[in-house]
């Protein structure tokens, strides 16, 4: 809430410029930065500079802007709606800021807020959409800064979402006024039309958008299966922190840390789902149930996943279930947890020369005899990222030795990949198995195993080997169960 007597000394309007002249004086740096500014706009630019600098220059030559090369005079600034001084001389940009006045045309003198009749905004550019932000001249960098904010916080195609309204203004008259019209606005600003025009499928977004005309049924639900990543809060895609922002409900997976799940709207409902390994959780077939339900509701539902939704987080099983049921949904991608152990270990997935193939996968398939496709891969030098890997570690280096591969291949192995508390191992394929006795590791693992880990930097990891023999029983977290 702004205080009582906090009064703006600038009252942001936005001026109709399209044809208009806007003149500015100066051949420089801030020339050039006003022109980029006001050239995001459809008026004509006039530039007066007797001499200008190469790039700004070339962005007359490539915007078609008017270049007045002439010694500057008062007559210039004629018939333009407004101006700006920016020549970098003071004296000069004071006599640009007079003789404006004088033609009543406001003006703008770059740092010299003493001579302006308005301000400049940070500018988040979506057109038709425009969001200025102004700070009456005190603080140019934080204006930069919420600039970045909001600007990521804003999906990329929301000027054409705008477009597409502005060509259903006319329609939209024709609901009762209120609650009717008021609902139609926001099913097409939150619902289909917005998601279909988000994955540029214009004629799609034109059907969804009659179609809530006519139908005047209850919005329909949506559901997103969304990455979070491994852990770190900045690790999450833009898109999937807007979604997040959106969403009426998220359902998650235990292994996403709070702060992950708490960036969404505050309102939103929260239904934390499991799984942990050893913990109480819902089954699959109830997840599937309550997504399905969710939408059925007319919710809008992120389905927050660890890491990538598509590697190990059954994401095959819901999107069958949604399918069925006939629920949109869409797939948010996630920097999975091979990725972040990696990049913790500056690790070479794949390295020239050594190994040209990456497999993800998990211990839990090693049963009976038969080898799996991957240890075959493993043993022809690729990198092999194993998740939920840690109370089979045994069996894994058991059997991939048994099958050929040297017990000396190198493994890094990294607990809580991308957060802050993260620990880092290594040693060869022979220490594997110390893994499994580990009771001090009680955050997710990730193990990576093959020849490229020699390439790791290994400064700040422990030796695998150190518990060896230790014969403590194993904690039990190691994330979902495939
Ligand atoms: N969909 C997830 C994987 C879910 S399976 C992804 O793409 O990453 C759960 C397993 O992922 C854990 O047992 C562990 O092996 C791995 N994992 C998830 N987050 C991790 C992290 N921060 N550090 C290390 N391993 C992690």
């Amino acid at each position: 809430m702004p205080q009582a007597n906090a009064k703006l000394n600038a009252f942001p309007v936005f001026m109709r410029v399209e044809g208009e002249a806007v003149a500015i004086v100066g051949g420089g740096e801030a020339a050039l930065a006003k022109a980029r500014l006001v050239g995001q706009s459809s008026a004509v630019l006039r530039i007066i500079a007797q001499t200008a600098e190469a790039e700004l220059l070339s962005f007359i030559a490539a915007t078609g802007a008017v270049h007045v090369a002439a010694a500057y005079e008062a007559a210039h600034l004629e018939g333009a709606a407004m101006v700006f001084a920016a020549s970098g001389d003071e004296a000069l940009d004071r006599r640009v800021a007079e003789d404006a006045r004088r033609l009543s045309i406001p003006v703008n003198a770059v740092d010299r807020p003493e001579l302006c009749d308005f301000f400049t905004p940070a500018l988040v550019n979506r057109a038709p959409v425009a969001i200025a932000i102004g700070t009456e001249g005190a603080g140019p960098v934080l204006a930069q800064m919420l600039r970045g904010r909001i600007d990521r916080m804003l999906s990329p195609s929301l000027g054409a979402l705008a477009t597409l309204a502005a060509s259903f203004r006319g329609a939209a008259e024709r609901l009762p006024k209120g609650t009717g019209r008021r609902r139609f606005w926001r099913d097409f600003f939150a619902g289909a039309p917005a998601r279909a025009v988000e994955a540029g499928e214009f004629a799609r977004a034109h059907d969804a958008a009659v179609e809530l005309l006519v139908s005047n049924a209850p919005a329909s639900g949506h559901i997103a299966l969304v990455g979070a990543g491994p852990g770190a809060e900045d690790l999450l895609t833009l898109r999937a922190h807007r979604l997040l922002m959106e969403a009426d409900v998220i359902v998650h997976d235990a292994l996403v840390p709070e702060a992950i799940v708490a960036m969404g709207r505050r309102d939103a409902e929260r239904l934390p789902v499991g799984k942990r390994k050893g913990c109480h959780s819902k089954s699959q077939e109830e997840i599937n149930a309550l997504l399905v339900e969710l939408g059925r509701e007319g919710k809008r539902v992120v389905r927050l996943k660890s890491g990538d939704p598509l590697v190990f987080g059954r994401a095959g099983e819901e999107m069958a279930a949604l399918r069925d049921a006939g629920i949109a949904y869409e797939v948010v991608p996630g920097v999975t947890a091979a990725f972040a152990a990696a990049a913790d270990f500056e690790l070479p997935l794949t390295l020239r020369g050594v190994s040209s193939s990456l497999v993800f996968t998990t211990g839990h398939d090693l049963k009976g005899n038969s080898l799996p496709d991957w240890a075959k891969l493993a043993i022809s030098g690729a990198t092999v990222a194993v998740y939920m890997g840690r109370s089979v570690a045994a069996e894994v280096a058991g059997r991939l030795i048994e099958a050929g591969l040297s017990p000396d291949t190198a493994v890094a192995v990294v607990e809580n990949a991308s957060l802050g508390n993260r620990r880092r191992f290594h040693g060869t394929l022979a220490d594997l198995p110390s893994l499994e006795a580990r009771a001090d590791l009680s955050g997710p693992v990730m193990t990576i195993i093959g020849d490229a880990v020699a390439g790791a930097n290994f400064e700040r990891s422990e030796p695998l080997a150190a518990h060896r023999h230790e014969d403590t029983a194993s904690a039990t977290a190691e994330g979902v169960e495939q």
